[in-house]
């Protein structure tokens, strides 16, 4: 073929940041610069990427043509350019240029992460608390996805989700919500990959880092290993001459948290956060789930203007009057003003966590924006699935697709327990895509595994993933008939190894948790001097003192753990069989209702042929 070589047009390419759809071809790339679609295609070409005027380019692609013509682009997700419109639409002033120095400070939005097991949990368990005992009367904070502890007149708002994934999916959908991260490092593991991860996704978010050398307690702790390991990741303590405020600390025995909010409440000041309470609210969503009583619920952090029960609000494809505001404590509240967490009922369908929201000049205009972009969802989503679909195999085939030199594409159905964390897992599968292989989401979901999934697996030739979810009797069963698998994780990066394992044909043997019996609890009594005891019937196998067993909740887990007591009418017996009554006793979850399944199991090795 004659390759004219390239010479960049005359035309001077448009100024400032030029917003480009991810995917764009180069028909529809070439005129934001004032080129042709040929002018792409040939500068590509010269890379030693063949592509034509009509497909869709790579987000190193543009670019790479971007910074060939000089100049600078910014890359949204699909549909966010019509945002714009959107947001004439409800009226939303830009508000990047304006002079925020007259404006009241507000609180600090924190987010921990750090390596698992560091004790990121555990820190925020113990900022909680702290806050709960030196804190007014109200009470115990609820777990609404964010928290606020008061300290020395001033306020600090605690993301609750723990973990970059969360961080990542928010920062993946434009919600740039957190103040400072703080890095937690167990003194006694060091800097770990995730520790890295973290430093990396702060500093991309250009966020001030707090360090907090955790477990001091330990024995063999050594906080100045982990300062040395960090300095090599830029990150210099102060008191080596540097600028990382590092705090020592022990999540378990209590020490150091003060010192920790004290020198938060610093690195507060100085970044000097400032946000009006005036006019209509706007903010991010930090999380969102259906909650069977209250209908759909989303926590949300406000980040200016003051949201008001009775406010119309839209929250992605979802809006609604607000008909009640419920903050950290659990007490209904009428307003929540700047980086204040609040719960919000009354909107027509679940929110996605990092979604933003807006309250709107008016009903109707909440509801027409929530309207269209609900349509663009589904037609942007209806399409990508469309092609994935045809293509995509299965986790146990999709090595040997790679291996054929296809483009390769993994079809999983992915089902959660809470929105949160559906988007997280999503967020973090696509973090492994790569040329060669591409995931399609035939259908991601927030609740248990259904038999309509198991259905639309079979004829889709996709996996299951099930996060902190459970797939029914019937739709196992189904599952086996249609030979469907379906695999179930509690922790998000068992989940990605998995998958990269079976990108590299290695998927390792699962260790399956086989059923073993089926409990329904028919009534809950309290016995004196023993506690509760859930009166169950069993519905297939053996429940078994002793065998591990989770509690469901319409497929969802609502608890873990191991039978203690098990009973006959009054004798302790071993086990129960199918078709029987028995009383199981419960012991450190007590909050099971009728209707809820008690399931059995064990681990058996399934090996791979
Ligand atoms: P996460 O995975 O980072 O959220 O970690 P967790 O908060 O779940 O903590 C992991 C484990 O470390 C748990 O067993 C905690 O009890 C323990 N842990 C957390 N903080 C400390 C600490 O300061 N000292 C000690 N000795 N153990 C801790």
């Amino acid at each position: 073929m004659d390759v004219p070589t390239y010479t960049p047009a005359e035309a001077p390419v448009p100024e400032g940041e030029i917003v480009v759809e991810r995917g764009s071809t180069p028909q529809q790339l070439g005129p934001k610069f004032n080129r042709t679609a040929a002018d792409v295609v040939r500068f590509l070409l010269q890379q030693g990427e063949m592509v034509t005027a009509t497909q869709s380019l790579s987000d190193d692609m543009i670019e790479l043509f971007a910074l060939d013509v000089g100049a600078e682009v910014s890359l949204v997700d699909p549909g966010q350019e019509q945002e714009v419109e959107l947001q004439r639409v409800l009226d939303i002033e830009d508000d990047e240029d304006v002079d925020t120095s007259d404006l009241p400070h507000r609180a600090p939005v924190i987010t921990v992460m750090g390596h698992v097991d560091h004790g990121k949990t555990k820190l925020l368990d113990q900022i909680r608390n702290a806050n709960v005992v030196a804190g007014e009367a109200g009470g115990i904070t609820q777990h609404i996805g964010a928290y606020q502890v008061h300290l020395d007149g001033h306020d600090l708002t605690f993301i609750d989700t723990p973990g970059h994934e969360a961080f990542t999916a928010m920062r993946a959908r434009g919600a740039e919500s957190t103040d400072i991260v703080v890095l937690v490092v167990a003194a006694d593991d060091g800097v770990m990959p995730q520790t890295i991860e973290a430093i990396q996704h702060a500093k991309a978010a250009e966020v001030p880092i707090v360090v907090a050398v955790n477990k001091i307690d330990r024995e063999n702790a050594d906080p100045n290993r982990v300062l040395q390991q960090l300095t090599e990741h830029d990150l210099v303590p102060e008191a080596w001459g540097g600028d990382t405020v590092v705090c020592e600390v022990s999540a378990l025995e209590n020490i150091g948290i003060d010192a920790l909010l004290e020198n938060l409440l610093v690195v507060a000041e100085v970044e000097d956060l400032r946000a009006t309470a005036d006019g209509r609210a706007r903010g991010a969503v930090l999380e969102a789930h259906l909650d069977m009583g209250r209908g759909p619920v989303a926590t949300v952090l406000v980040q200016r203007g003051t949201l008001r029960v009775g406010d119309p609000l839209v929250a992605g494809p979802a809006w609604g009057r607000i008909r009640a505001l419920v903050n950290d404590r659990g007490e209904q509240v009428r307003e929540a003003g700047p980086s204040t967490p609040v719960e919000v009922l009354g909107l027509s369908d679940v929110a996605q966590a990092g979604d933003s929201f807006v309250v709107a000049p008016d009903e109707r205009k909440a509801k027409a924006v929530a309207e269209t972009r609900e349509r663009w969802h589904r037609e942007a989503s209806r399409a990508r699935d469309a092609s994935v679909m045809s293509h995509g195999a299965r986790l146990e085939d999709i090595f040997a697709q790679i291996q054929a030199g296809e483009q390769a594409t993994l079809n999983l159905i992915v089902k959660a327990d809470v929105q949160g964390s559906l988007e997280a897992v999503i967020e973090s599968l696509r973090k492994l895509e790569r040329p060669e292989v591409r995931i399609g989401f035939v259908l991601r979901g927030v609740g248990g595994i259904t038999e309509s999934d198991i259905q639309l697996a079979a004829t889709s030739s996709a996996t299951i993933i099930g996060f902190n979810v459970r797939p029914g009797r019937q739709a196992r069963e189904l599952a086996e008939l249609e030979d469907v698998e379906i695999r179930t994780y509690e922790v998000i990066y068992k989940l990605l190894e998995d998958i990269e394992a079976a990108m590299v044909g290695m998927l390792a043997p699962e260790f399956e948790e086989v059923v073993t019996g089926e409990a329904e609890v028919r009534e809950v009594f309290r016995v004196p001097r023993i506690g509760s005891v859930a009166g169950c019937f069993v519905q297939s196998g053996t429940i078994s003192r002793g065998s591990k067993v989770r509690f469901l909740r319409d497929g969802t887990i609502i608890w873990k753990g191991e039978i203690s007591s098990l009973r006959r009418f009054k004798d302790d017996v071993k086990d129960v069989a199918s078709g029987f009554e028995c009383g199981v006793g419960l012991s450190d979850f007590q909050d099971l209702k009728q209707g809820d399944v008690i399931e059995t199991f064990e681990l058996r090795e399934i090996p791979r042929v």
